[in-house]
């Protein structure tokens, strides 16, 4: 059907075209049926000729002649007859990692390309196919056919270029991505792993050679049993927003994407995982892991969700409870302006920023020791918000009461992201 076609519409394009250049220059079939690649085609891939194919309609169509083996074709000297053995050496390099899905690319000599943009200009290069496109499609192809795995032009698992002229591959392995929620239950602990500040990783005596400014973090107790079991070479930690190193972190814990790079196998036993964290009991925990994509890593990123949290503070100057408990609820539902605290300055623009308080209540007050559940929009300070920073948070407990109060614990009891509020 389609070879019928392909000869219908190569008709009247053969009779126009000069072939002298082909006829000096001897193609194999693949490169010759390859200048008309965009005739008689299948309305599915499945239906579509090869350009192997159309080379020999071509050749049953109009006097040309063939070169005696593949390997003294003009332009490809025998690589577009050669894509199952070049399959073969991809199938081979790719053995050693598991994957579901890959993509083919490959480097082509100069020569071969200048060769093929002499043949457009000198014959024609308006049904054209580039060798390279076909090289990554047909060895796709063959790969295919003999492992199973799917084509992925958009995030394949492994992309295997071969390299034709040294007859070598070389793949790029897709990071593994794995979402979860992460739960801190002792303090002092970063969410991520933090370089010593003098050396910068190196070791020195500051940090007692270990490079680190703080021994572990969120990211190396998740990232360690992660690395066990697919065998990967590094990680990368994804959080959605961070706690401070002192607080902890509760509730179902904050959503997070870890990134394994280079994997060996892909399909880790999660369940396996999240109880050899659990086991460790390194202070995080790990819930609710799943596979999934880099596009994850952006939503987690830009996400702005609300947070509860548990702040404690000592009370320092004359104050009753009565007015304490009337600055509280004062507050609730109330926008307050912060500029940027005196902590993080260093590190900020300096500016005011609004954010609305949604739910703030008293838990308890012993003494001069109050604690206080705070429900605040994402990017508030809620360290300022009761401490005041001198002024630069309006209003403020301390500020309302007159005091100075000093923190004692800052904990996040719960991230509302949008699945939790039903958003999504
Ligand atoms: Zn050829
Ligand atoms: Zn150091």
């Amino acid at each position: 059907m389609t070879i019928l076609k392909f000869k219908e519409e190569m008709e009247p394009i053969i009779q126009q075209i000069d072939l002298t250049f082909i006829n000096e220059n001897v193609l194999c079939d693949s490169c010759l049926g390859r200048i008309f690649a965009k005739l008689g085609q299948g309305d599915t891939d499945a239906e579509g000729l090869t350009n192997d194919a159309r080379g020999r309609a071509i050749h049953e169509m109009v006097e040309l002649p063939s070169p005696a083996s593949p390997s003294d074709c003009w332009l490809c000297e025998g690589i577009a007859t050669d894509h199952p053995r070049m399959a073969d050496l991809a199938i081979s390099q790719m053995s050693d990692w598991e994957y579901d899905s890959f993509l083919v690319g490959s480097k082509f000599d100069p020569e071969i390309v200048e060769k093929e943009e002499m043949v457009w200009s000198q014959v024609s290069g308006e049904f054209s196919e580039p060798i390279k496109a076909e090289f990554n499609r047909e060895v796709g192809k063959y790969i295919y056919s003999i492992t199973k795995k799917d084509v992925e032009f958009n995030k394949p698992d492994i992309v295997a270029v071969i390299d034709t002229m040294y007859e070598s591959v070389n793949l790029q392995i897709a990071p593994l991505f794995i979402y979860g929620r992460y739960t801190k239950t002792v303090r002092g602990i970063p969410q991520t792993r933090w370089p010593c500040r003098e050396c910068l990783g190196k070791g020195c005596e500051r940090c007692g050679q270990t490079g680190k400014m703080y021994q572990t973090s969120v990211e190396e107790i998740i990232g360690q049993h992660v690395i066990h079991y697919s065998d990967g070479n590094d990680h990368k930690f994804h959080g959605m927003g961070r706690e401070d190193v002192d607080a902890l972190m509760k509730g179902r814990g904050r959503p997070f994407v870890i990134e394994i790079k280079e994997p060996k196998t892909r399909n880790v036993p999660l369940d396996q995982i999240m109880k050899d964290i659990q086991d460790s009991n390194m202070g995080a925990g790990a819930t609710e892991m799943r596979i999934t994509n880099n596009d994850e890593v952006v939503k987690v990123k830009n996400a702005r969700p609300e947070k509860q949290y548990i702040i404690s503070g000592i009370i320092e100057g004359e104050f009753s409870e009565e007015k304490l408990k009337e600055v509280v609820v004062s507050l609730g539902g109330k926008i307050i302006e912060q500029r940027t605290p005196t902590r993080v300055k260093h590190r900020r623009a300096d500016k005011i920023r609004k954010r609305q308080i949604k739910e703030i209540s008293l838990l308890g007050l012993s003494g001069n020791i109050m604690s206080l559940a705070v429900t605040a929009e994402a990017g508030t300070y809620i360290k300022e918000l009761v401490h005041g920073d001198d002024g630069r948070t309006q209003p403020s407990i301390a500020g309302e009461l007159g005091v100075k109060v000093q923190i004692q614990e800052l904990d996040v009891l719960e991230i509302l992201d949008s699945k939790e509020l039903g958003a999504e």
